[in-house]
C-alpha cells in the first residue's frame, strides 16, 4: 500500500501534472455540457439573484435605470422590499413601483423564483426532459406543483407561436401514432392500421439541417393532413414522403418526391425520410423513459417541449436556459 502511494507521488512530480482544481473541474473538448448545475447554482443562487435577472432582462440593462412609464422618461430605480415582502424597483424621481415578475408565469406564483429557474435549468440541460415526479424529488416541492410548473413552462414558454415562419427548403415530413403496442401480432394490413388509427397520430416535418415542426391531427389521412401540411410547410418547399397515399393530393401544390417504402426502398439519392424517422425514433424513446404516458391530451405539449429542444440544439445549454428564461421575460 505505501510502496503504491510513494511511487504515485513519484510519479506525479516526474511528469510535473498540476494538482487539479476540485472547485473548477475540467471538460473535455468534445464534452457538450456548457453549463453544469454547479455554474446554474453559482449564477443563481437565491430569489433575490432571479429577481435581480429578471429586473435586468427586462426593464434595466444597467440593473440601475429604466423606463418610468409614470414619468415617461429614463428614471433612476432603486430596489426595496415592500410591506408585504415583494422586492420591487422603485423610480426615485415619482416613487412608481416597477415587479419585475408582473406579467410573466412567475407572478403570484407560491413558488419560489429560485425553484422555477431550477425547474427551466432541468428542462433545458435534460436530453429527453424530466418528468414532474423527477422534479417533485430533485427540488423538494409537492407532485402538484411540480406538475404545474412543467405544464406552465412547456404551454407558454416552449410553443412556438403560429406566427413563426412556414418551413423551407427541402422539408421531409411523415407520421407516426403514439400509444402502446398491440398485445398481439395481427394477422391483416387493415388490422394493423385500425389499430394504429385509434392512437393518436402526429404529424412530423422536418427541414433538412433546420427546425422540427409536430403536431397532433385528428387522422393521417384526407383533409386533416393536408391541411396540416399547408399550415407549416412553405408553397415553395420541396415534400419528401414515403408513397402513403394521403400525401398525393399535395403534389398539386408541392414539389414532392417519394421514397416507396412498401416496395422495400428506403434511400434513392438523395431521397429518403430518415431525418424525420431518426426523431419520430428519438422522441419516443425519449418520451418513454422520462414521462411513460402522456395522454392524448397533453401531448401535444410535449412535443412542443422536443421540438422546442431540437430547434434550440445548436445553441447550447447555458443559451437555451437564457432562451427560455427570455421567453419568460418577453411575456
Ligand atoms: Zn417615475
Amino acid at each position: 500500500m505505501s510502496t503504491h502511494l510513494t511511487t504515485a507521488r513519484l510519479s506525479s512530480r516526474l511528469t510535473d501534472v498540476p494538482p487539479a482544481n476540485r472547485h473548477e473541474p475540467r471538460r473535455a473538448k468534445s464534452s457538450t455540457s456548457d453549463y453544469s448545475v454547479t455554474e446554474f447554482l453559482r449564477d443563481f443562487p437565491d430569489d433575490a439573484a432571479c429577481l435581480e435577472h429578471l429586473w435586468r432582462t427586462r426593464h434595466s440593462p444597467d440593473g440601475e435605470h429604466a423606463h418610468c412609464p409614470r414619468c415617461d422618461t429614463e428614471r433612476r430605480f432603486k430596489r426595496y422590499e415592500t410591506k408585504q415582502h415583494r422586492q420591487s424597483w422603485t423610480c426615485t424621481a415619482c416613487g412608481h413601483h416597477v415587479h419585475p415578475t408582473a406579467g410573466t408565469i412567475f407572478h403570484r406564483s407560491s413558488t419560489s423564483l429560485r425553484l422555477w429557474f431550477h425547474a427551466m435549468y432541468l428542462m433545458t440541460s435534460t436530453r429527453c426532459g424530466i418528468s414532474a415526479k423527477q422534479l417533485e424529488r430533485e427540488l423538494g416541492v409537492h407532485y402538484k406543483t411540480a406538475w404545474r410548473m412543467f405544464n406552465k413552462i412547456r404551454n407558454e414558454l416552449m410553443t412556438e407561436g403560429e406566427l413563426t415562419s412556414t418551413l423551407k427548403g427541402e422539408v421531409e415530413i411523415d407520421e407516426t401514432s403514439w400509444g402502446g403496442k398491440p398485445r398481439r401480432k395481427f394477422r391483416t394490413r387493415s388490422e394493423s392500421v385500425r389499430f394504429a388509427e385509434a392512437k393518436p397520430t402526429i404529424l412530423g416535418m422536418v427541414e433538412r439541417g433546420g427546425r422540427v415542426r409536430l403536431r397532433v391531427i385528428e387522422s393521417r389521412r384526407g383533409e386533416p393532413l393536408s391541411s396540416a401540411v399547408r399550415a407549416h410547410l412553405d408553397p415553395a418547399a420541396f415534400m419528401l414522403t414515403d408513397d402513403w397515399i394521403a400525401y398525393k393530393p399535395l403534389r398539386r401544390e408541392y414539389a414532392h418526391a417519394v421514397i416507396n417504402h412498401s416496395a422495400g426502398s428506403y434511400v434513392v439519392g438523395n431521397v429518403h425520410t430518415n431525418t424525420i424517422e431518426g426523431f419520430f425514433g428519438n422522441l419516443k424513446t425519449g418520451m418513454r423513459g422520462a414521462y411513460k404516458k402522456v395522454s392524448r391530451k397533453w401531448l401535444q405539449s410535449y412535443l412542443d417541449e422536443y421540438a422546442w429542444r431540437y430547434n434550440n440544439r445548436h445553441s447550447g445549454q447555458r443559451s437555451m436556459f437564457h432562451a427560455l428564461v427570455n421567453e419568460a421575460a418577453r411575456q
